[in-house]
């Protein structure tokens, strides 16, 4: 009798957090969790990238309760705000004519960079927290965007007009080789809110990366995807070795390997040989850029460099940091920079 009244309890008290485990470390739980609203409804979940190394990502998220998840390089899943609460990840945003995107969405920060491919072990974690969501509750995959599909940017000085492309964060995310490696079939084909005037397209170069095609990250991710580990209990196949578990189905794999081996020979002629990018300022001189204007209150970076400001060949240095113009959030140009252009 004591035996069943026992088991009845631990059923009763394991069975609902089991159905909706996600392995997950609670050590960066944010404080903010009592303060936040509980979510009244999830429409979409939004990637972004932290843009930083990991132990201050994790911190600054944990502390103002920015996110709800955050996937280490490693692929470790750390559990920032409550999945059923509001977390402050997207910021001034709006999808399909709904603003305040925080209201309707999960909110994934990945470690790394919105234009760097993210380590195997990474992508895997994601695809796992990604594909428990989805199922939790019911996104299709063209739901699963980037921050940078919902951020929007008020008129300023460079655009006169409400504009998307405020933000590049998690920008790779929208990218077919990565979506490949995610599992996710359908990608939204196209900004609803451009379409219907409510914004303008304020940087055509993250427009062809959301809807066109570019994809810099073909080659980084041309190896065939591991077969698909979605599914609730899907973190337990992560613990046992991967060709146990995550070998592709015996038809499959060698239509995948054939073409993924000729991609990048097609595309690789086309495009220049990669140059590594000058490290510091002394290279850039070197190189023969010249430093063109320094950004202040009054001079933006678009009144110094144009319409190149985000070239790839427009580079910015501040604290003998360089950053090339292509990888330069809008967000983050700030006074003192210096912009480099070759003469
Ligand atoms: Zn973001």
């Amino acid at each position: 009798m004591v035996w069943r009244l026992l088991a009845a309890i631990t059923v009763s008290a394991f069975l609902p957090t089991l159905a909706f485990a996600i392995e997950a470390s609670n050590r960066y739980r944010s404080p903010r969790n009592p303060e936040r609203r509980i979510r009244s409804s999830t429409e979409l979940i939004v990637l972004h990238t932290t843009e930083a190394a990991e132990r201050g990502s994790l911190v600054k998220l944990c502390d103002r309760g920015e996110a709800h998840y955050c996937v280490t390089e490693a692929g470790t899943v750390y559990r920032i705000v409550d999945r059923d609460r509001e977390a402050f990840h997207a910021g001034r945003s709006m999808w399909n004519g709904k603003e305040d995107v925080d209201k309707f969405s999960i909110g994934i920060e990945c470690v790394g960079h919105h234009d760097k491919a993210m380590p195997e072990a990474q992508i895997a974690a994601i695809k796992t927290l990604v594909k428990e969501l989805q199922s939790m509750y019911r996104l299709s995959d063209d739901k699963v965007v980037c921050h940078s599909h919902v951020a929007y940017g008020a008129p300023n000085k460079w655009h006169k007009n409400k504009h998307r492309g405020r933000k590049r964060c998690g920008m790779l995310f929208a990218m077919p080789s990565v979506r490949a490696r995610l599992g996710l079939a359908k990608r939204p084909t196209s900004d609803a809110d451009v379409r219907a005037k409510r914004l303008v397209v304020g940087d055509d170069y993250l427009r062809k990366v959301l809807y066109g095609n570019i994809d810099t990250m073909r080659s980084a991710y041309a190896k065939p995807a591991p077969a698909d580990t979605g599914g609730l209990f899907s973190w337990f196949k992560r613990k046992t070795p991967p060709v146990a578990t995550d070998s592709a189905p015996a038809k499959a794999a060698p239509a995948r390997t054939t073409p993924a081996k000729t991609t990048p020979a097609k595309t690789t002629p086309a495009k220049a040989p990669p140059v590594k990018p000058p490290a510091s300022v002394k290279e850039l001189a070197a190189r023969g850029y010249v430093m063109k204007g320094t950004v202040s209150k009054n001079t933006t970076a678009s009144k110094i460099a144009g319409a190149k400001w985000n070239s790839p060949d427009t580079y910015y240095t501040i604290r003998n940091k360089v950053i090339p113009g292509s990888r330069i959030d809008p967000a983050h140009i700030e006074n003192g920079m210096c912009i480099w252009m070759k003469k």
